[in-house]
């Protein structure tokens, strides 16, 4: 408002840029540029065109007047404008100071109520917080109030929950000591008939197996002993026999040379009677001579009659004997298969092999032969027999650890052949009655497998063999026919070898033997493989000298093939009865396994881990097939996993015979493969086969 005042008052409303202006035009005009002297014509053209500028100049300068003069008027318009807007609001400024005057009055009015409303707010505000500070109190003190009483209220519910519970606990207790003491002395009754039950089974178990035995020892001798008089007697009728023959041949001559005699007589008769009368007195005496003679011939008829009727008997009576023979054969049979069934029909023997080396440590090995289950036991741990050797052996190593096992019969190291034999012949017995038997030895190279069981003379081929010969000779008298034969294969990586062909080498993975079963028959058979005829005893040995000359020549030096692969020895036994029109097929299996020594697979590579992997699959199978056929809920048994399972599928269960010999070698650095057969053999051990009788 100032400013407007001001330019107001000073009159001249142009901006000073504007004033300056219009002076410069004018005084441009009066400073024209200083006259020099110069030529009078040349001068008078320069005068004349000076005074042409000029005169443009004046133009010019008239024509910028006019325009600022212009100017000048339209803001001398504006100014008046102004001017007259400046007088309406000086006219206007009291009315609005008054107007201002009065709002500030009422503004102050306003304050000032405020201010008394602000004062009444405050005084309320501090009452109301009173108030609340009063109830808070109030409310706090009636908390605490109620706190307690509920604090009150819960502890006298808790302690009659508590009590109530305490009471509950105490009945359930004793109800639960009473159920208990009840339950035990149940328990404890059903123990005692448990264990009741279970000697009585055991007792009955063992007398059964005694009776047996005794039954089968009684019938043996008695067997023997009819036999034996049998024997006599037949042996005295058949001299009896040869006697009267003989006497009937001599008797038979005389006929003969009598009827000649006659017939020459006769001769000489018509001969004399046609020479008439003079030989009369001959005739009569040769009359008499040939009446007496024909009398001598039937009288020698007579007695042959006689003798030929005493022979019949004989041979009648033979027979009858025969058949009671025969009778006491068929129940020897059921009771020796009873008697093989009461004792498993897989069993497992375990034999310790003689310490060869000189110089090295025996593994203590303990074996105690009695004991209550119906096993053997042995123990064994790596510390060395003698205690030299202990105090050795025992410097690097505390805490031995003692293993015990048990299993239907150990042999010890003295044990020989012939003594292990003495058990196998009545599974060679079973075979011989018609049932399948697989003999098999289990253990590490240089365990004594091969030694147990092909071993020249003694082994249990060469002596299974033997007996099966003698027996056929028995048999023979009770109308049994036997045809043996033989088969020798081996199973190397899973592929079947004949070890009885010449040309095995050629043979090797050219031919391919295929395993056929007859499922309705139950019978397998090798697709090409050689079979031998056996007749005697004696062509066992040159068998087993053609499959170890095979099997050393697939060996090299640094690989046994004999340890690398199963031999099966397979003896086939066809019996026919003409007396009784019955007839049997038993199989007896000899089985001499690859080494079950764990070759780490990571130290081979090759030939060697091939082989390797095919052992560990083809013994692993054996023994999964051995366990699930003695396991009641297994439905499938895993033949097929390996070649050798499968080749035996109607050799294992059933009610065919198993019994596998665990070699084990006492040498101290093989305890641990030791310890490794002994459990795989615990395992197999455990299995016992169903109790089906054959009829
Ligand atoms: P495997 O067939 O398990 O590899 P062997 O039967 O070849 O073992 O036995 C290894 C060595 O020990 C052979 O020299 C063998 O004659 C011998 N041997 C094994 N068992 C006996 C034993 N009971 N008595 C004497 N020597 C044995
Ligand atoms: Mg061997």
């Amino acid at each position: 408002m100032n400013d407007i005042t001001n330019t107001a008052l000073g009159g001249d409303s142009l901006p000073v840029s504007r004033k300056r202006k219009i002076s410069d035009a004018f005084s441009s005009s009066q400073s024209v540029p200083q006259q020099q002297q110069q030529p009078p014509s040349l001068v008078k053209q320069q005068k004349l065109d000076n005074s042409k500028s000029d005169l443009k100049n004046m133009r010019d300068r008239r024509q910028q007047l006019e325009a600022v003069l212009k100017e000048k008027q339209t803001a001398k318009d504006s100014l008046r404008k102004l001017q007259s807007e400046l007088w309406s609001i000086r006219t206007d400024i009291p009315e609005l100071e008054l107007k201002l005057e009065k709002l500030m009055d009422e503004h102050r009015a306003i304050e000032r109520g405020y201010k008394l409303k602000q004062g009444d707010l405050d005084l309320l505000s501090s009452k109301r917080d009173k108030q609340i500070h009063e109830l808070q109190l109030g409310f706090e003190l009636f908390q605490k109030e109620d706190e307690v009483k509920l604090n009150q209220e819960v502890e006298r519910l808790a302690d009659k929950f508590f009590n109530e519970a305490q009471q509950k606990e105490e009945q359930r207790r004793k109800r639960n000591k009473q159920e208990r003491e009840n339950l035990e002395s149940q328990l404890a009754e059903l123990n005692k008939k448990k264990k009741a039950i279970e000697q009585s089974f055991e007792d009955q178990i063992s007398n059964l197996k005694r009776e047996g035995e005794i039954k089968i020892e009684n019938m043996k001798s008695d067997y023997h002993l009819k036999k034996q008089a049998i024997r006599l007697q037949i042996e005295n009728t058949k001299a009896e026999i040869g006697i009267t023959h003989d006497r009937m041949k001599d008797a038979e001559l005389t006929i003969s040379k009598n009827n000649d005699k006659i017939e020459k007589l006769s001769n000489e008769f018509k001969i004399a009677k046609a020479n008439s009368g003079e030989f009369e007195e001959k005739t009569k005496s040769l009359r008499l001579e040939v009446s007496s003679l024909i009398q001598f011939s039937a009288d020698r008829s007579k007695e042959y009659e006689q003798l030929r009727e005493k022979s019949q008997k004989f041979v009648d009576d033979t027979k009858a004997l025969r058949e009671k023979l025969l009778e006491e054969e068929t129940a020897r049979r059921k009771l020796h298969n009873k008697l093989q069934e009461i004792k498993g029909n897989i069993r497992v023997f375990c034999r310790i092999k003689p310490e060869l080396e000189t110089n090295s440590f025996p593994h203590k090995i303990t074996s105690l032969l009695e004991t209550t289950d119906g096993k053997e036991h042995l123990s064994i741990s790596e510390v060395p027999n003698t205690d030299q050797r202990q105090l050795q052996f025992n410097s690097n190593k505390s805490n031995i650890k003692r293993f015990n096992f048990g299993f239907d019969k150990i042999f010890d190291m003295e044990s020989s052949n012939a003594e292990i034999f003495e058990e196998i012949s009545q599974l060679v017995q079973s075979a011989l009655d018609g049932y399948n038997v697989c003999i098999f030895t289990y253990g590490q190279t240089g365990s004594g497998k091969t030694y147990t069981m092909s071993n020249p003379n003694d082994g249990m081929i060469p002596r299974s063999v033997k007996l099966i010969f003698n027996r056929i000779e028995q048999l023979r008298e009770m109308y049994w026919e036997f045809k043996v034969e033989g088969q020798f294969l081996e199973i190397y990586n899973e592929n079947i070898n004949d070890l009885m062909t010449e040309s095995y080498l050629k043979n090797l993975d050219k031919i391919k033997h295929q395993i056929k079963h007859n499922e309705i028959e139950q019978t397998t058979t090798i697709t090409d493989l050689t079979t031998i005829p056996l007749s005697n005893a004696e062509e066992v040995s040159s068998i087993l000298e053609t499959a170890n000359r095979n099997r050393m020549t697939a060996s090299t030096n640094s690989n046994n093939r004999s340890s690398r692969s199963h031999s099966v020895f397979i003896i086939s036994l066809k019996a026919y009865n003409s007396q009784t029109g019955e007839s049997t097929t038993g199989k007896l299996n000899l089985i001499d396994l690859a080494g079950s020594e764990r070759i780490s697979q990571s130290l081979v590579t090759g030939d060697r881990l091939r082989e390797t992997q095919n052992i560990n699959k083809s013994l692993s199978s054996l023994g999964d097939v051995i366990i699930s056929l003695g396991n009641k809920k297994s439905q499938h048994i895993p033949y097929r996993n390996s070649k050798l399972t499968y080749l035996l599928q109607y050799s294992l269960g059933g009610n065919s015979k198993t019994l596998m010999f665990v070699n084990v070698s006492p040498n101290v650095k093989h305890f641990n493969e030791s310890l490794n057969s002994l459990r795989f053999a615990t395992k197999v051990n455990n299995t016992h086969i169903g109790q089906a009788t054959k009829n």
